[in-house]
């Protein structure tokens, strides 16, 4: 059921590998990461890719189905109403997941997705080994799929989210006078929104992941044309801290 889910991601990921690769700007951006950043970036989306999914599993079968006192399949919605609760809803939750996560205290375990200094689609999943853990998808979604009659709908719903993310970190840049960017500026978090919250300047802001509304709601929204001049908060940390914190 998951790799169903996890094929079109993987497509979407591939896509804007090859678009990074076949510009002169990407292949820049590419040869001046370090190898500690390779690293990095090599194990977050090892995590990302096949650890959580494994995890997720594991959740369905050995936690959510002998403990919950609930049957699996128990949940009927419709396919439209199956997607929302993917996209808008899982949505909302991961807005107030990601901002408890710059919150003294959980900042030290985010700050290392922050480090990244460049968009980079390579380092969507820049984070601990177990940070990803933290993250409110791993622990709802196995949920949903187990008690859903049919969660089809819903795994559309976190292929999109995943994809948008995967393009969100990207230097996919649409340009701000077409009318694309006119069409979904409005409501879609954009790679331009999501390089702010990754700025020097201001990385308390754009803390969603497909809607606007939840930042504009609660008024953590920075929207600006212009990218940011700095991208990255750097850490002393090295690169097993970076993959162990808080551990040394
Ligand atoms: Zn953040
Ligand atoms: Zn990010």
């Amino acid at each position: 059921m998951q790799t169903f889910a996890q094929f079109p991601v993987f497509a979407a990921f591939l896509g804007l590998l090859a678009w990074t690769i076949t510009t002169q700007a990407g292949r820049t951006q590419l040869q001046s990461k370090s190898r500690a950043d390779w690293w990095l970036d090599s194990a977050g989306l090892l995590i990302q890719g096949i650890a959580i999914p494994a995890f997720q599993v594991f959740l369905i079968d050995q936690v959510y189905r002998p403990w919950l006192s609930i049957p699996p399949g128990c949940l009927t919605l419709s396919p439209i109403v199956t997607f929302l609760v993917s996209f808008v809803l899982v949505d909302y939750l991961y807005y107030w997941n990601h901002r408890l996560l710059h919150r003294e205290g959980l900042w030290q375990v985010h700050q290392v997705h922050h480090t990244v200094t460049q968009m980079d689609v390579l380092g969507t999943s820049r984070n601990t080994l177990w940070t990803s853990f933290l993250i409110v998808y791993g622990w709802v979604h196995p949920l949903l799929i187990y008690v859903l009659a049919d969660p089809t709908a819903y795994l559309w719903g976190v292929s999109l989210t995943a994809g948008l993310d995967l393009w969100r970190h990207s230097q996919a840049m649409i340009p701000v006078e077409s009318w694309l960017h006119r069409c979904l500026s409005p409501w879609l978090i954009l790679p331009q929104d999501h390089a702010w919250h990754h700025s020097s300047q201001v990385p308390h802001c754009n803390y969603g992941a497909n809607f606007k509304l939840w930042d504009r709601l609660h008024r953590t929204y920075d929207g600006r044309d212009q990218l940011p001049a700095a991208i990255g908060i750097a850490t002393p940390f090295s690169l097993m801290q970076k993959l162990l914190f808080p551990f040394p």
